[in-house]
């Protein structure tokens, strides 16, 4: 299998008009058109690997420039070589001595470095038939480690530490397989409270996520405290005193302004307050954690967190409470892999970000395999999700009672429709033709 050769790599640059419907509006992104930087590798074989990472719209373009500049680090390598030293293949993309100035491991050229990641990824799941969950589960400790760069974590967090966690959880490991695959992933939904919804809207959204066995529920807030203090009344009166409410301010505040504001929300008893300000700001992220503790109010952060030393500063200053890993905003499953292992170390739960376009059908990969090989906890753990735009995707996310199930098609799930890719295409698939006609554009 693994002699395949990537032969080529193409990008498109696909958008969805979600801000026609508000969907996804918070107190900073008020109008996002959720979008894809989305990779396809050639090989020389019958497969292809299939990788995105997520944006909401314009700037979308400039990731695209960045994959193809990083395109020439991959065409050419046969899948063996890359994961035989997947480390090093990681270094290669992440510390090339010219494009390294412009991250080093963040921003654009790290969404770029996702993007293109993600699709090694599912290209060797493809080639070993299994779902991307399965190939890190089945995976030796070893192998497993040899994935991860440990530059610049390894004060908080050695090789030596990693593989004695993977080792330790092996005890136990098939019962939580098997279920996974019964019952699924604990998941909550995003999907009621977008902040430029109606409370009707809301009102009837909450009500039909009750009637499908929704159980815990995160509301948008940040923009106007009077709106929150009503919208989350109202929600906590629908779900009721036992159900759980997170809250989610998507960086709208500075530090001493989040700890007032989420004060007052607390007789709604949120179990976090997710992105109360910078996502850069660990030393702010801590005062929060602080100040809010005895309200027994958690703090949530990390889709905009740029790498695995954010998350370890993160972690060693208790500025959080729950670690929000994400599928596109690091370096895939490699970085990833860094940060659940750092999460449990300094056992802290593990509750990804996903929606966007494609974010949840990638992330829950990650999410059964911290839980079968990692963590082996759910508690206080769930998944993020929101139920827009999988109708693009060949191997659709599958939620049975609020859990997700785990996906059986080989690979990480995230390849489009071809006819998705082509209708949605910016600017010139059907879709943008026609919305930039009646915009005048
Ligand atoms: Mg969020």
């Amino acid at each position: 299998m693994s002699k395949i050769k990537i032969t080529g790599l193409t990008v498109s640059d696909v958008r969805f008009p979600t801000s026609q419907e508000h969907h996804g509006s918070d107190a900073m992104h008020t109008d996002p058109d959720y979008s894809a930087a989305y990779v396809v590798l050639e090989t020389d074989a019958a497969l292809k690997g299939y990788g995105l990472t997520f944006t909401v719209g314009r700037g979308t373009e400039i990731v695209v420039c960045a994959v193809e500049a990083l395109s020439g680090l991959v065409i050419g390598k046969t899948l063996e070589e890359i994961v035989n030293d997947f480390r090093g293949f990681y270094r290669i993309l992440t510390s090339d001595g010219q494009m390294r100035w412009i991250g080093p491991e963040k921003g654009v050229i790290h969404l770029a470095t996702a993007a293109v990641l993600n699709a090694v990824w599912d290209l060797w799941a493809r080639a070993e038939g299994k779902p991307l969950w399965k190939l890190l589960v089945d995976m030796d400790p070893d192998l497993l480690i040899k994935c991860i760069d440990f530059r610049y974590i390894s004060d908080a967090l050695t090789e030596r530490e990693a593989l004695d966690i993977l080792m330790k959880a092996r005890e136990g490991k098939q019962q939580r397989e098997e279920q996974m695959l019964k019952d699924g992933y604990p998941a909550y939904t995003t999907s009621c409270a977008w902040l430029g919804y109606s409370d009707q809207q809301l009102t009837q959204l909450c009500s039909t996520a009750l009637a499908e066995g929704w159980t815990r529920f995160k509301v948008k807030v940040g923009a106007d405290l009077e709106d929150d203090i009503r919208r989350c009344r109202l929600i906590r009166q629908m779900i009721g005193p036992d159900k759980t409410l997170m809250i989610d301010a998507n960086q709208r505040w500075d530090v001493s302004e989040a700890v007032a504001w989420v004060t007052k929300l607390a007789e709604f008893r949120p179990l976090w307050i997710e992105e109360p300000t910078s996502p850069d700001d660990i030393l702010g992220h801590a005062t929060i954690s602080k100040a809010l503790a005895p309200l027994d109010i958690g703090v949530a952060t990390g889709e905009q967190c740029h790498n695995r030393v954010m998350f370890k500063q993160f972690l060693q200053a208790s500025a959080l409470q729950f670690v929000q890993i994400d599928s596109c905003r690091v370096g895939s499953v490699n970085e990833n892999l860094a940060i659940l292992l750092m999460a449990c170390k300094f056992n802290v739960p593990v509750c990804p970000h996903a929606g966007g376009v494609g974010l949840c059908e990638l992330v829950q990969h990650l999410i059964l395999f911290d839980y079968i090989s990692v963590s082996g906890s759910l508690q206080n753990r769930m998944c993020e999700y929101v139920d827009h735009l999988h109708e693009h995707f060949r191997s659709p996310t599958v939620i049975r009672q609020a859990c997700y199930i785990p996906p059986k098609d080989p690979g990480f799930s995230c390849e489009m429709l071809e006819e998705s890719v082509q209708k949605y295409q910016f600017p010139n698939g059907e879709v943008w033709k026609t919305t930039l006609l009646q915009k005048g554009q």
